[in-house]
């Protein structure tokens, strides 16, 4: 996102939300209420960075108290502001909202570029902003639960929990005060991929919806598809995978130096690998290089997927958008202005909000995991392979037949945690989907998805402050 003098990220926030308040028939009173910051940290501490003490200027936002702990990612950039990071963190109310994730929205930000210092350092700024979220109590399972974020990851959270089990000895559910920490640190199997595969299964929904694919002009389902990818990172190459697995065809990547194409399709693994050995995604041996990466997104496409910065459909390209779906994995990539041009031109923009929640869909059951103290599948998963290969035999005996081996294995196969976490995922992005639909076909006169999924995400809190009692 833009983030400049006359900008405020918080304030578009906000002008999404009024555009759809007015499609709900809730108090004035309960909606101020949900679009205000509830708590507000901002802090300034010292920290010795070689000869010389540097102060960091970092913050954690709670949006939102209608549930607790309030939950949202660390971004470590040195675009990171209080307007930002408010509104990350109301973001991640709604997105929270939309996927019946049952968190209040927040989001931390420290103001580093993460390239400039070493690892040492980089734990010793991590360690002292957690040693600050302690003091304030603005960190805890019950209270206020990090998550990786623009340049953060495993390593980082694993820093967090280090730093809070230390100071909270004994207390039996610390794990659970970060999530997207390393499967050895009480990390869940799964969260590495979540977010792509979340944006796959939903863009896959909306192309399984008959009515919807008959208004852009397209075939039910995923197959054939030709998609364009925006970035090879994290998000951009798991979505790419899920939609080549899905029998889409990945027809471009694009990266800041540039992009490749193939109309027959390409290998996500293979590009990635290409990238690395070479240092650039050009001259890939199975495609023909597009010099630019804004030649990418304009190109003649079924499906679009910015997975990488924010703003990169603005009023200026977005009438050269060719594409019939663009499924945002990336937080904000269209601009406002965009978003305009695109609803009247037709293109279906799948709003981001929800679109990227398998991140915090995943951290959820990571969380879950934390305070049950067990490993999903650890107690069901013999049980069921014994109880299958037991019918199975049955059938066999009373059929006289045989079942193919490879079959077998797969019936008798007993849930194991990541089976269990990508089916949660897809469940989880499913009925967000169709909820959002639904209220969009519920009421014409909403213009597109992302006012839709507002919506849907201010009735679901609005309720809550309402069942909670607080307006009567
Ligand atoms: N940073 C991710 C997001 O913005 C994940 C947040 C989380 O897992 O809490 O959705």
């Amino acid at each position: 996102m833009i983030v400049t003098a006359d900008y405020s990220f918080f304030d578009s926030v906000i002008r999404s939300f009024d555009k759809a308040a007015r499609f709900t028939s809730w108090d004035p009173g309960i909606l101020e209420q949900i679009k205000a910051c509830n708590s507000i940290y901002s802090m300034k501490f010292p920290v010795r960075i070689g000869d010389n003490i540097e102060v960091i200027e970092a913050y954690r936002v709670q949006h939102s108290h209608h549930k607790s702990p309030c939950k949202g990612g660390i971004r470590f950039s040195m675009e990171v502001n209080q307007d930002e990071v408010m509104a990350l963190a109301a973001l991640m109310t709604y997105k929270c909202a939309i996927v019946n994730v049952p968190f209040g929205g927040a989001k931390g930000g420290i103001k580093i570029d993460p390239k400039k210092y070493t690892a040492f350092e980089l734990e010793k700024i991590t360690r002292r902003y957690t040693s600050e979220l302690i003091k304030k109590n603005f960190i805890g399972p019950g209270t206020d639960v990090p998550a990786p974020d623009y340049g953060t990851g495993a390593r980082e959270m694993a820093w967090i929990l280090d730093t809070y089990v230390a100071m909270h000895p004994g207390e039996v559910d610390a794990a659970g005060c970060v999530t997207g920490k390393p499967v050895s640190q009480g990390g869940v199997r799964g969260r590495t991929e979540a977010t792509g595969m979340g944006v796959f299964f939903g863009i896959r929904e909306v192309c399984n919806m008959a009515d919807v694919m008959a208004k852009l002009g397209l075939t039910v389902g995923v197959e054939g598809k030709s998609v364009v990818v925006q970035g090879l990172g994290n998000v951009g190459y798991h979505s790419a995978k899920y939609f080549r697995e899905g029998g889409a065809k990945v027809i471009a990547i694009a990266e800041w130096e540039g992009a490749i194409y193939n109309a027959d399709g390409l290998n996500e693994e293979e590009v990635f690998q290409h990238r690395k050995a070479k240092g650039t995604i050009l001259n890939f041996p199975g495609g023909t290089n597009l010099p630019l990466t804004s030649d990418a997104l304009e190109l003649e496409c079924d499906i679009l997927i910015p997975a990488a910065l924010e703003n990169v459909i603005n009023g200026q390209n977005a009438p050269r958008i060719k594409a019939k779906i663009i499924g945002e994995a990336a937080n904000g990539p269209l601009t406002p202005e965009a978003d305009e041009i695109l609803s009247l031109k037709g293109t279906l923009v799948v709003p981001d909000m929800y679109l990227n929640a398998g991140g915090v869909t995943v951290s959820y059951f990571e969380w879950l995991k934390n305070l049950s103290h067990v490993r999903y599948g650890r107690l069901e998963k013999r049980f069921t392979e014994n109880m299958n290969k037991h019918i199975i035999g049955q059938m066999e005996d009373m059929t006289g037949k045989t079942i193919d081996p490879k079959e077998k294995k797969f019936i008798e196969h007993g849930a194991d945690e990541i089976d269990l976490v990508h089916s949660g995922l897809e469940e989880t992005m499913v009925t967000a989907t169709r909820e959002i639909m639904e209220v969009w076909n519920a009421n014409p006169e909403i213009p597109d998805m992302r006012t839709a999924a507002y919506v849907c995400a201010i009735n679901k809190v609005a309720t809550s402050y309402a069942e909670l009692g607080i307006f009567p």
